[in-house]
């Protein structure tokens, strides 16, 4: 079963983007009409091109899913997570991923309709897994730092774990350093509300930011989680000690301090994986373990519970 979030198209922040956006192609008063929730009686001067009309739509012509990549405890070879990953099945380009089109949507400002999508559908996959009794995990989603921005990030939050009914300690939000830099104090203040809520907080791409490891002690208390980026796992080396070596031994270090969980992102190889076990990082994401699944796929390895690298 994969269920999908039925959220109406909601223009107004994307109108008002349109405005102020120089676009190619018209948008007119009978296709706005043809959206829910238009306003019939507002004339849009400005236009979109052809992909962000289509990207408009593709909530309500049901062109995303869901993909989703296990978190694993190499300890035990434990499921014990999983992150979200958005796919939009486009019907003349096929599947595209994420950077194909979140920046896209970013810039029509239809990022936040996109994010509700997602946290609804989450919310109500992991449910659904649950209530055909595979194992419980939480499962994260990605924020969009203007996300952040809007007054209803909490109160939908919640509203969207009573609808799916499920308990706030099984969803998780990803955020990146760079969203939380642009409106520090905004940005402090929701995280705050939703770790009231009882979500997980994890800190995205850790290191790529400009002030990472200085930064760090500022997220005592508010991150939970620290995902070290791809970029540092790719360059570990056994036989040699690299930059990355050093770097990752010391983000391991600190968040220990810090008594924040570390994942480490993109591990492909035994070789990564061998490192990171010697530097007693035991949590990890990547290709080594599974690509990003559809659904139905991933129920199945959820299923097993355990799962070995791909050698
Ligand atoms: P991210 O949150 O850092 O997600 C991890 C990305 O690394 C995913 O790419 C995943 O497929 C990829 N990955 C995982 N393991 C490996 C590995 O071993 N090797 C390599 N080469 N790549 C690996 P994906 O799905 O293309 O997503 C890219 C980015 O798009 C995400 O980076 C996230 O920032 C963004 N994104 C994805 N879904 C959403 C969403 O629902 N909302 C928002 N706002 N952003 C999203
Ligand atoms: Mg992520
Ligand atoms: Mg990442």
């Amino acid at each position: 079963m994969q269920p999908k979030a039925n959220l109406e198209p909601n223009l107004s922040s994307i109108k008002h983007s349109a405005v102020n956006e120089n676009n190619h192609q018209k948008i007119s008063k009978f296709e706005l009409n043809s959206i829910d929730g238009m306003d019939s009686d507002q004339v849009i001067f400005s236009s979109f091109s052809e992909l962000e009309l289509d990207l408009i739509y593709a909530i309500h012509r049901n062109e995303f899913e869901l993909y989703y990549q296990p978190k694993v405890d190499t300890k035990e070879s434990m499921i014990i997570g999983a992150e979200a990953l958005i796919r939009w099945n486009h019907p003349k380009l096929g599947l595209l991923s994420p950077n194909d089109f979140i920046p896209l949507a970013e810039k029509i400002g239809f990022i936040n309709n996109i994010g509700k999508w997602v946290k609804k559908t989450a919310c109500a996959q992991n449910k659904a897994w649950q209530d055909a009794n595979l194992p419980a995990i939480p499962v994260s989603i990605n924020l969009s730092a203007s996300r952040f921005m809007e007054t209803d990030l909490v109160s939908s939050t919640r509203e969207t774990l009573e609808q799916t009914k499920l308990e706030a300690q099984y969803l998780e939000i990803e955020i990146t350093e760079t969203s939380i830099m642009k409106n520090e104090e905004i940005v402090f203040y929701q995280l705050d509300e939703l770790k009231k809520l009882g979500i997980k907080i994890a800190l995205d791409d850790f290191g790529t930011g400009y002030s990472s490891l200085s930064h760090l002690h500022h997220f005592n208390g508010k991150i939970d989680i620290l995902k070290i980026d791809r970029s540092f796992i790719k360059d570990l080396s056994i036989t040699k000690q690299e930059d990355a070596n050093f770097i990752v031994h010391m983000i391991l270090q600190l968040s220990n301090h810090l008594k924040m969980d570390v994942i480490a992102e993109g591990v492909e190889t035994m070789e990564q994986l061998k490192v990171l076990q010697n530097y007693n990082c035991n949590t990890v994401q990547g290709f080594l373990y599974s690509k990003p699944l559809p659904a139905k796929q991933f129920a199945e390895i959820l299923n097993k519970q355990r799962i070995e690298p791909i050698r």
